[in-house]
């Protein structure tokens, strides 16, 4: 098969960690015969450099043009100060906005190799877990009404939860459909003690469920959720929530995974394209010295495959690898102990693209 790939490298360590990407990437294209042409596009703050402006349309143009995008990061402290409408950050909303994309997927998962890095007790972590968040991205309180006015008390501000059936439908048909290729349970996260948004998210999480075969649905409250995956991340597979409480709770889940140099993640539309990228942002504190680790970027190419692409034995054979290189002691500098001597970027890519 032949994919187009929009890479979109960013700015710090963009160019470095999507380069490994692609690297692997073309070592799978030359084990299982497939073609992935890839295309760079400008966004963030070197856009802005050559351009003006942090999302040029012939960016957006490239990504609605390709098969999927793989972004590195963007960003960094010589573009901090510039106006909100020509942040690098914009390029990031505007390119979710293009793409359609209301679905954030982010896996967090517990290396054996790396279990010392995870700040849990030892019998937490001997249990090891490996979950996947299920974020709606484009409605909810970040979306909402919103506004200053003159209250009780004097000046105050609002912002509005509000959810359509629809919004929750399609996120709730998503999260069913990773639990049905994962282990099959789904744990739906609301508040529908207090809020009316959560009620009706409740149950229509659970009337789009009765579609699903095999799959185990039962909710809970976003308290005891942020509380549940410090007591015990075992327990879970498959979380689905709103955008507000899936922020909150994807980093918590990526802070106990030990790294953030290691976190994948996915945003996905109605189609089969997507935007892939990495949790972290572009370091621009270690960009240029060859520290970054370029597992996560690595391991959002391996979404790519299974998500995007349906090629879910090739995504295996990525995240296979990754897991072979870190048993075998590899390690950069973000994951290294005292005793290990750290590998460069290019280096773990080296190791990864042997264990394929
Ligand atoms: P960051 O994620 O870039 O870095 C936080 C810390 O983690 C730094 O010490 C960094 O060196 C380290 N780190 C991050 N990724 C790493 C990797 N792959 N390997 C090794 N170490 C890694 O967050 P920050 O410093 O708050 O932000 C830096 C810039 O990135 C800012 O301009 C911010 O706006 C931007 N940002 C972009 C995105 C994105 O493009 N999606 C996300 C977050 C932040």
């Amino acid at each position: 098969m032949e994919y187009n790939i929009a890479l979109v490298k960013g700015d710090g360590i963009g160019p470095e960690i999507v380069d490994s990407a692609v690297a692997v990437l073309e070592k799978i294209g030359e084990k299982y015969s497939h073609t992935f042409n890839f295309t760079a596009y400008l966004a963030g703050g070197c856009a802005i450099d050559e351009t003006g402006e942090p999302l040029p349309k012939k960016t957006v143009e490239g990504c609605l043009n390709s098969d999927s995008v793989l972004l590195g990061a963007v960003g960094g402290p010589k573009w901090d100060t510039l106006p909100g409408n020509i942040r690098p950050e914009k390029a990031l909303l505007g390119l979710r906005a293009a793409l359609g994309l209301y679905t954030n997927l982010r896996p967090a998962r517990l290396y054996k190799a790396l279990s010392g890095k995870c700040p849990l007790r030892a019998d937490i972590v001997d249990k090891g877990f490996d979950l996947l968040m299920v974020r709606e991205l484009t409605g909810g309180i970040y979306f909402g009404e919103r506004g200053r006015r003159e209250g009780k008390y004097g000046a105050e501000a609002y912002d509005t939860e509000a959810y359509s059936v629809m919004e929750i439908e399609r996120i709730a048909r998503v999260a069913m459909s990773a639990a049905q290729k994962r282990r099959g349970k789904v744990i739906s996260v609301d508040k529908a003690n207090v809020l009316e948004t959560s009620r009706l998210w409740r149950e229509t999480v659970h009337r789009v469920a009765e579609e699903y075969d095999g799959v185990e649905v039962k909710d809970m409250l976003v308290d005891n959720t942020a509380m549940q995956l410090v007591r015990d991340p075992s327990q879970f597979d498959v979380l689905v929530t709103t955008n507000m409480f899936g922020d909150i709770l994807s980093d918590e889940a990526s802070q106990i995974t030990g790294s953030i140099g290691l976190l994948p993640s996915a945003s996905l539309g109605d189609g089969t394209r997507g935007l892939y990228e990495p949790i972290h942002g572009s370091a621009p504190d270690i960009a240029g010295t060859g520290k970054a680790n370029p597992i996560a970027t690595i391991l959002s190419a391996a979404m790519m495959l299974r998500y995007s692409f349906g090629l879910i034995t090739e995504a295996d054979d990525i995240e296979n690898a990754v897991n072979d290189a870190l048993d075998a002691g590899c390690r950069t500098a973000d994951i290294a102990s005292d005793d290990d001597t750290p590998l460069s970027c290019n280096e773990m890519t080296a190791e990864i693209l042997d264990r394929i």
